[in-house]
């Protein structure tokens, strides 16, 4: 296999990925990768159509001007040889003066391909006569030839054996001024530059220049029409080949239908009409003697003009040039002519390359289908809006490694649906453990402020303890204070206990887990409460089982809070309900007043440290930011429900503190060393 070049390629910054070259791209030669058009260079036969159709010009044709500048450097034994669709190139240039132009940038000799052209028409009308039985492809575009030899390898002995205009034209000129002459030929094709490069015609041309690259170069040498006196072309000179770039011009210029029957030589071009008749002519269906395809619309079309002008307008420009020049030339050269057509070989041969790996299996391509979302066949949109003509099209390309599934449009929208929902809910999911987040930072500045508290409190307490069992040693077991000092004792006891458990709780945040009886604990809790004459505490126990593990001094402080609460909120009196009950491995405790409630706006802001709306003296703001922090050390949560609003109903509130039993106690510790 001959060495491939890479005669096209993306400027990855420009492409927009809109597959735009994809669709139009008859050898399916560009693979997206990471959202980025590539053209791969073994599938590429050089038409250029995606450079035509780039809208953001982000397709680029190999530049062959530093190699020519090099070549005209390094000899003087050069020939321009310039392709037939010139004057479509500088309409705003005598021929003369293009000629002269071309010289003065050094070139010994400037010849028109035209004649070469004469030759191969010539060589085609013998073929087609010689072999009546047989039935060719033309092979002057060789962008056609590529896709024949890679696409449609069966079709290769098709392919008629003689060589293109442009190699006839430089095999004629070595032949006059021998083998060191050096060949640069400028045309409006960028397959060109390949040929040049093809195994059979490796070492016949020496360099490639697009029109458009010409004029670069003349610009880049400053090389104006006005400095140049106009010169005419080097002789052999062309005769109708100066015809054939226009559509049909094999076919007049070898003067092929006069001598074969019309309809049988079947000319087309353009991107769908050329696969499209290559696809008959091998099935069978083209009835043709000699099928001329061209790949782009005409080589008057092709993708290395420097700028756009109308078919119309171009085809007009060769047709004069050559009416003005066909009486001349047929003049001055008849004889020279036919002698140089008839010494010259014009034979090629040529090979298949085939590039077509084994179709996918059908069940290969229904997993790819299946991956995109298209599970039924009326799933299959084939909306072509991802290049290619069907969904299968496209599932093959994607097996071959030359397509992306995100190409799919409904599949791509498809997948954005489901990731802005899962933004959703990992939105919501972020919210959440930001608020956690804020519970926890307030639960730490708690933590510091009760650790200054819990520390001054400390000392004065200690005096109360040590004088009072002083006071109570010395004191009668009968007498009337005794019990007083005792019950002194033993809250001062209970005040130690908490300080000791907010400095714990400060430091650590540690509980000290015990067996207890939830009955007990209550009842020890409400013992301890001052309450009102005008408020009665009602309890419920709908537990299964009363025993639990929990820190009890924590919890009955966490009560105790509840309930001071709940009866400063009622003073005008009323019945707390106190109700335990369990579920699973949870456990639950409900203290409920029918104090005012809470107003809704307040309600988020009820368990932050110092938050009150206590008179000053009252309230600290410490009560429920205690509770919470001690419930979570806990495991647990605390819910509140409130109403505030008597409209809405009786007014009251509603704590429901939720904590794990023993088994799920120890699972979740477990769980959280891990
Ligand atoms: P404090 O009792 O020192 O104000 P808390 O943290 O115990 O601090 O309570 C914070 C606030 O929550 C109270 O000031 C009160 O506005 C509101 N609150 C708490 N419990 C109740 C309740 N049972 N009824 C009405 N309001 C309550
Ligand atoms: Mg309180």
């Amino acid at each position: 296999m001959e060495t491939t070049m890479q005669l096209i390629y993306t400027e990855k910054e420009r492409c927009r990925v809109c597959y735009t070259c994809v669709r139009d791209c008859p050898a399916k030669a560009i693979r997206i990768h990471n959202g980025q058009a590539e053209v791969i260079a073994e599938r590429c036969i050089g038409c250029g159509n995606c450079v035509k159709v780039c809208s953001q010009n982000a397709k680029h044709v190999y530049n062959s001007i530093p190699e020519v500048l090099s070549l005209l450097e390094n000899s003087s034994n050069t020939a321009a040889i310039i392709a037939p669709s010139f004057p479509a190139e500088f309409p705003d240039y005598e021929p003369e003066q293009v000629v002269s132009m071309i010289r003065a940038l050094g070139f010994r000799f400037v010849n028109e391909v035209a004649f070469g052209a004469d030759l191969v028409a010539e060589q085609y009308r013998q073929l087609i006569k010689e072999n009546p039985e047989k039935r060719y492809i033309a092979t002057t575009c060789p962008a056609l030839v590529t896709y024949v030899r890679k696409y449609h390898p069966s079709l290769v002995p098709y392919l008629a054996p003689i060589v293109s205009p442009m190699i006839a034209t430089a095999r004629a000129l070595r032949q006059k001024y021998g083998h060191d002459l050096t060949i640069i030929f400028i045309g409006p094709c960028f397959a060109k530059k390949s040929e040049a490069q093809w195994e059979q015609t490796g070492n016949e041309v020496d360099g490639v220049l697009t029109f458009a690259e010409l004029r670069q170069l003349l610009e880049l040498k400053g090389i104006n029409s006005k400095d140049v006196s106009p010169d005419d072309f080097d002789p052999p000179y062309p005769d109708l080949g100066m015809i054939f770039p226009v559509t049909r011009g094999l076919v007049q210029t070898s003067r092929l239908s006069d001598n074969i029957l019309e309809g049988e030589v079947i000319a087309t071009d353009g991107k769908m009409n050329f696969v499209q008749a290559i696809k008959e002519f091998e099935k069978g269906e083209l009835q043709t003697r000699l099928l001329e395809v061209l790949c782009c619309t005409g080589c008057i079309m092709g993708p290395g003009f420097s700028k756009e002008n109308s078919y119309f307008s171009r085809r007009t420009a060769v047709s004069k040039y050559a009416d003005q020049r066909l009486k001349i030339n047929r003049e001055r050269q008849s004889e020279e002519r036919i002698q140089e057509i008839s010494a010259i070989n014009l034979n090629i041969l040529f090979k298949a390359e085939n590039l077509e790996d084994p179709l996918p299996t059908k069940e290969e391509i229904e997993t790819v289908l299946r991956r995109m979302g298209k599970e039924k066949p009326e799933d299959e949109l084939d909306c072509g809006a991802c290049g290619y003509e069907t969904c299968r099209e496209h599932a093959v390309a994607i097996l071959k490694g030359l397509a992306e599934s995100e190409m799919c449009l409904p599949y791509t929208i498809d997948r954005l649906k489901t990731s802005l929902h899962e933004l959703n809910v990992s939105h919501e999911q972020l919210a959440s453990t930001r608020q956690a987040l804020i519970n926890a930072e307030k639960l730490a500045s708690m933590g510091q402020l009760s650790a200054g508290i819990a520390h001054e409190i400390n000392n004065p307490l200690g005096v109360i303890l040590l004088y009072a069992k002083t006071m109570l040693e010395d004191c009668p077991k009968d007498s009337e204070e005794y019990l007083d000092l005792v019950m002194i004792v033993e809250q001062a006891e209970r005040c130690k206990n908490i300080v000791s458990g907010l400095l714990n709780f400060a430091r650590k945040n540690k509980v000290n887990l015990k067996p207890t009886k939830v009955r007990d604990l209550i009842d020890r809790c409400l013992k301890a409460i001052l309450k009102p004459e005008n408020i009665q505490i009602k309890v419920e126990h709908h537990l299964q089982d009363q025993s639990v593990e929990l820190d009890e001094g924590q919890i009955i402080q966490v009560l105790t809070n509840l309930i001071n609460n709940a009866i400063e909120a009622m003073p005008e009196g009323g019945t707390i309900r106190i109700k335990t009950l369990d579920q699973n491995n949870e456990w639950q405790i409900i203290v409920e007043d029918e104090g005012n409630g809470i107003p809704e706006h307040i309600l988020p802001k009820i368990f932050e440290p110092l938050f009150t709306t206590k008179k000053e003296g009252k309230g600290t703001g410490l009560g429920l930011a205690v509770a919470y922090g001690i419930i979570k050390m806990h495991h647990g949560k605390i819910d509140v429900w409130s109403n505030a609003d008597s409209a809405k109903g009786p007014t009251g509130t509603k704590f429901t503190i939720t904590l794990p039993k023993q088994g799920s106690w120890q699972t979740l510790l477990n769980g959280n060393k891990n």
